[in-house]
C-alpha cells in the first residue's frame, strides 16, 4: 500500500445522531443507506432514535441477540434482524461490519467498519472501562458521544463504586427491604453485581424490568431468584422485608420505615453515596466513563480524525477543544 493514498469510508452525522457511513450502514439513528442495514449499538432511546422509521423502511437490523430481545419488550417488532455477536463481523457490500465487547448495559457493542484495503472507522458507542474491560482498537476514524465530556465531570470513587453498592444493599437489608432504581439495562447489570457479591435476597421486579430478564435469562443470564412485583409470591416476600426491589429511575419513590431507596446516576461527583433525605440515598453508579475514561479512550484509538457527536453529548465543545489540544488529533469536529 506504499504511496497509495489512506482514504477512510465517508461519515455523515444525521441530526438525530444516525452515524451513516459510506452511504451504507446507518448506526444509532435513521438515514436512507445504499445497503439498508441499521446497527442498534444497545437498547437505550437515545440510540433507538427513529428506529421505528428503519423498520418500515423494511431496513434489516443488526443487533446483538440480547439487544434484538430487548427491542421486542420495548414494542418493537424486528422482521429482519442480524443477530451479531461481540468479536463477529458481516460483509456489506465492499465493507466488513464488525460489532466488538464494551461495558456498558448488557448486550452492548461498539461498532468498526472496515475497508478492504484496511481504513477503519469506529463508534464507541457507550462505555465504561475502556482499556480495561472495554477494548480498544486503533482505527483511522473515531466516531464518540462525549456523555461526560467537560473536565469537571470526574468521578473519584469509579474504580470502587462497585464494592460500596454491594456492601451498602447488605448493610441495608439487615434493617429491610431496599428499592433499587436505575435505567433500563442498568438494573439488569446491578442484579449480576449483587449476586456476585453475595446478596442471596430475592429481586422483586417491576414490569418491564421483569420481562427484560426473562429474555435475557433465555440467553444464558442468571440473575437468581426473581418475582413479578404484584404476584402473590412477591407481596409475601415484601411482608417478610428481606427483598430488593428494581425499577426505572423515573418512578423513584423515597424510602420510608420499612424500605430504603438507591438512586442510581452518574451525575454525582462530589461524594459516592450521598444521602439525600432520611432512607434515601443517591448512589453514583454509572455505565459511562468520565471525562478521564473518554480522554483515555481516544488516546487509545489514536484516530486522525474524531467526530463528537453533539446529539449525544454533554460538553462536546470543551471535550472537542482538549481532545484537539492535548492529544494531537489532525481533525476534530463537532457534529
Ligand atoms: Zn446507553
Amino acid at each position: 500500500m506504499l504511496g497509495m493514498l489512506k482514504r477512510a469510508p465517508s461519515v455523515v452525522i444525521g441530526s438525530d445522531g444516525g452515524i451513516t457511513i459510506a452511504g451504507s450502514v446507518v448506526i444509532d439513528g435513521h438515514s436512507h443507506v445504499s445497503q439498508r442495514v441499521r446497527v442498534v449499538t444497545h437498547i437505550h432511546s437515545d440510540h433507538t432514535v427513529n428506529l421505528h422509521e428503519s423498520i418500515k423502511g423494511s431496513y434489516r437490523i443488526a443487533a446483538t441477540q440480547l439487544t434484538l430481545s430487548w427491542l421486542q419488550v420495548f414494542g418493537y417488532s424486528v422482521a429482519s434482524p442480524v443477530s451479531l455477536e461481540a468479536g463477529e463481523s458481516i460483509r456489506l457490500g465492499d465493507l466488513r461490519l464488525r460489532f466488538l465487547r464494551s461495558v456498558h448495559i448488557p448486550g452492548t457493542v461498539q461498532v468498526l467498519v472496515e475497508t478492504d484495503d484496511g481504513n477503519r472507522v469506529l463508534y464507541s458507542s457507550d462505555f465504561k472501562k475502556p482499556g480495561d474491560e472495554t477494548p480498544v482498537e486503533e482505527a483511522d476514524v473515531l466516531v464518540i458521544d462525549a456523555v461526560y465530556g467537560r473536565p469537571s465531570y470526574v468521578r473519584e470513587f469509579d474504580d470502587y463504586i462497585e464494592h460500596l453498592l454491594v456492601d451498602l444493599v447488605k448493610q441495608l437489608l439487615a434493617g429491610g427491604g431496599v428499592r433499587i432504581y436505575g435505567y433500563y439495562g442498568k438494573v439488569n447489570e446491578v442484579m449480576s453485581l449483587l449476586r456476585q457479591g453475595g446478596v442471596d435476597a430475592p429481586f422483586v421486579l417491576a414490569p418491564k424490568v421483569y420481562m427484560m430478564t426473562k429474555k435475557a435469562e433465555s440467553l444464558g443470564f442468571r440473575f437468581g431468584d426473581y418475582l413479578l412485583a404484584g404476584s402473590r409470591e412477591s407481596r409475601e416476600v415484601i411482608r417478610g422485608r428481606w427483598y430488593v426491589y428494581l425499577d426505572h429511575s423515573s418512578r423513584a419513590t423515597p424510602g420510608s420505615r420499612d424500605v430504603s431507596t438507591l438512586i442510581l446516576s452518574g451525575w454525582e461527583f462530589r461524594s459516592p453515596i450521598r444521602r439525600v433525605s432520611g432512607r434515601t440515598w443517591h448512589v453514583a453508579f454509572s455505565d459511562h466513563s468520565d471525562f478521564r475514561g473518554l480522554v483515555r479512550y481516544v488516546s487509545g484509538v489514536r484516530p486522525r480524525k474524531l467526530y463528537v457527536v453533539k446529539a449525544r453529548s454533554n460538553g462536546a465543545e470543551e471535550f472537542a477543544s482538549y481532545v484537539a489540544k492535548n492529544l494531537g488529533i489532525q481533525e476534530v469536529l463537532v457534529v
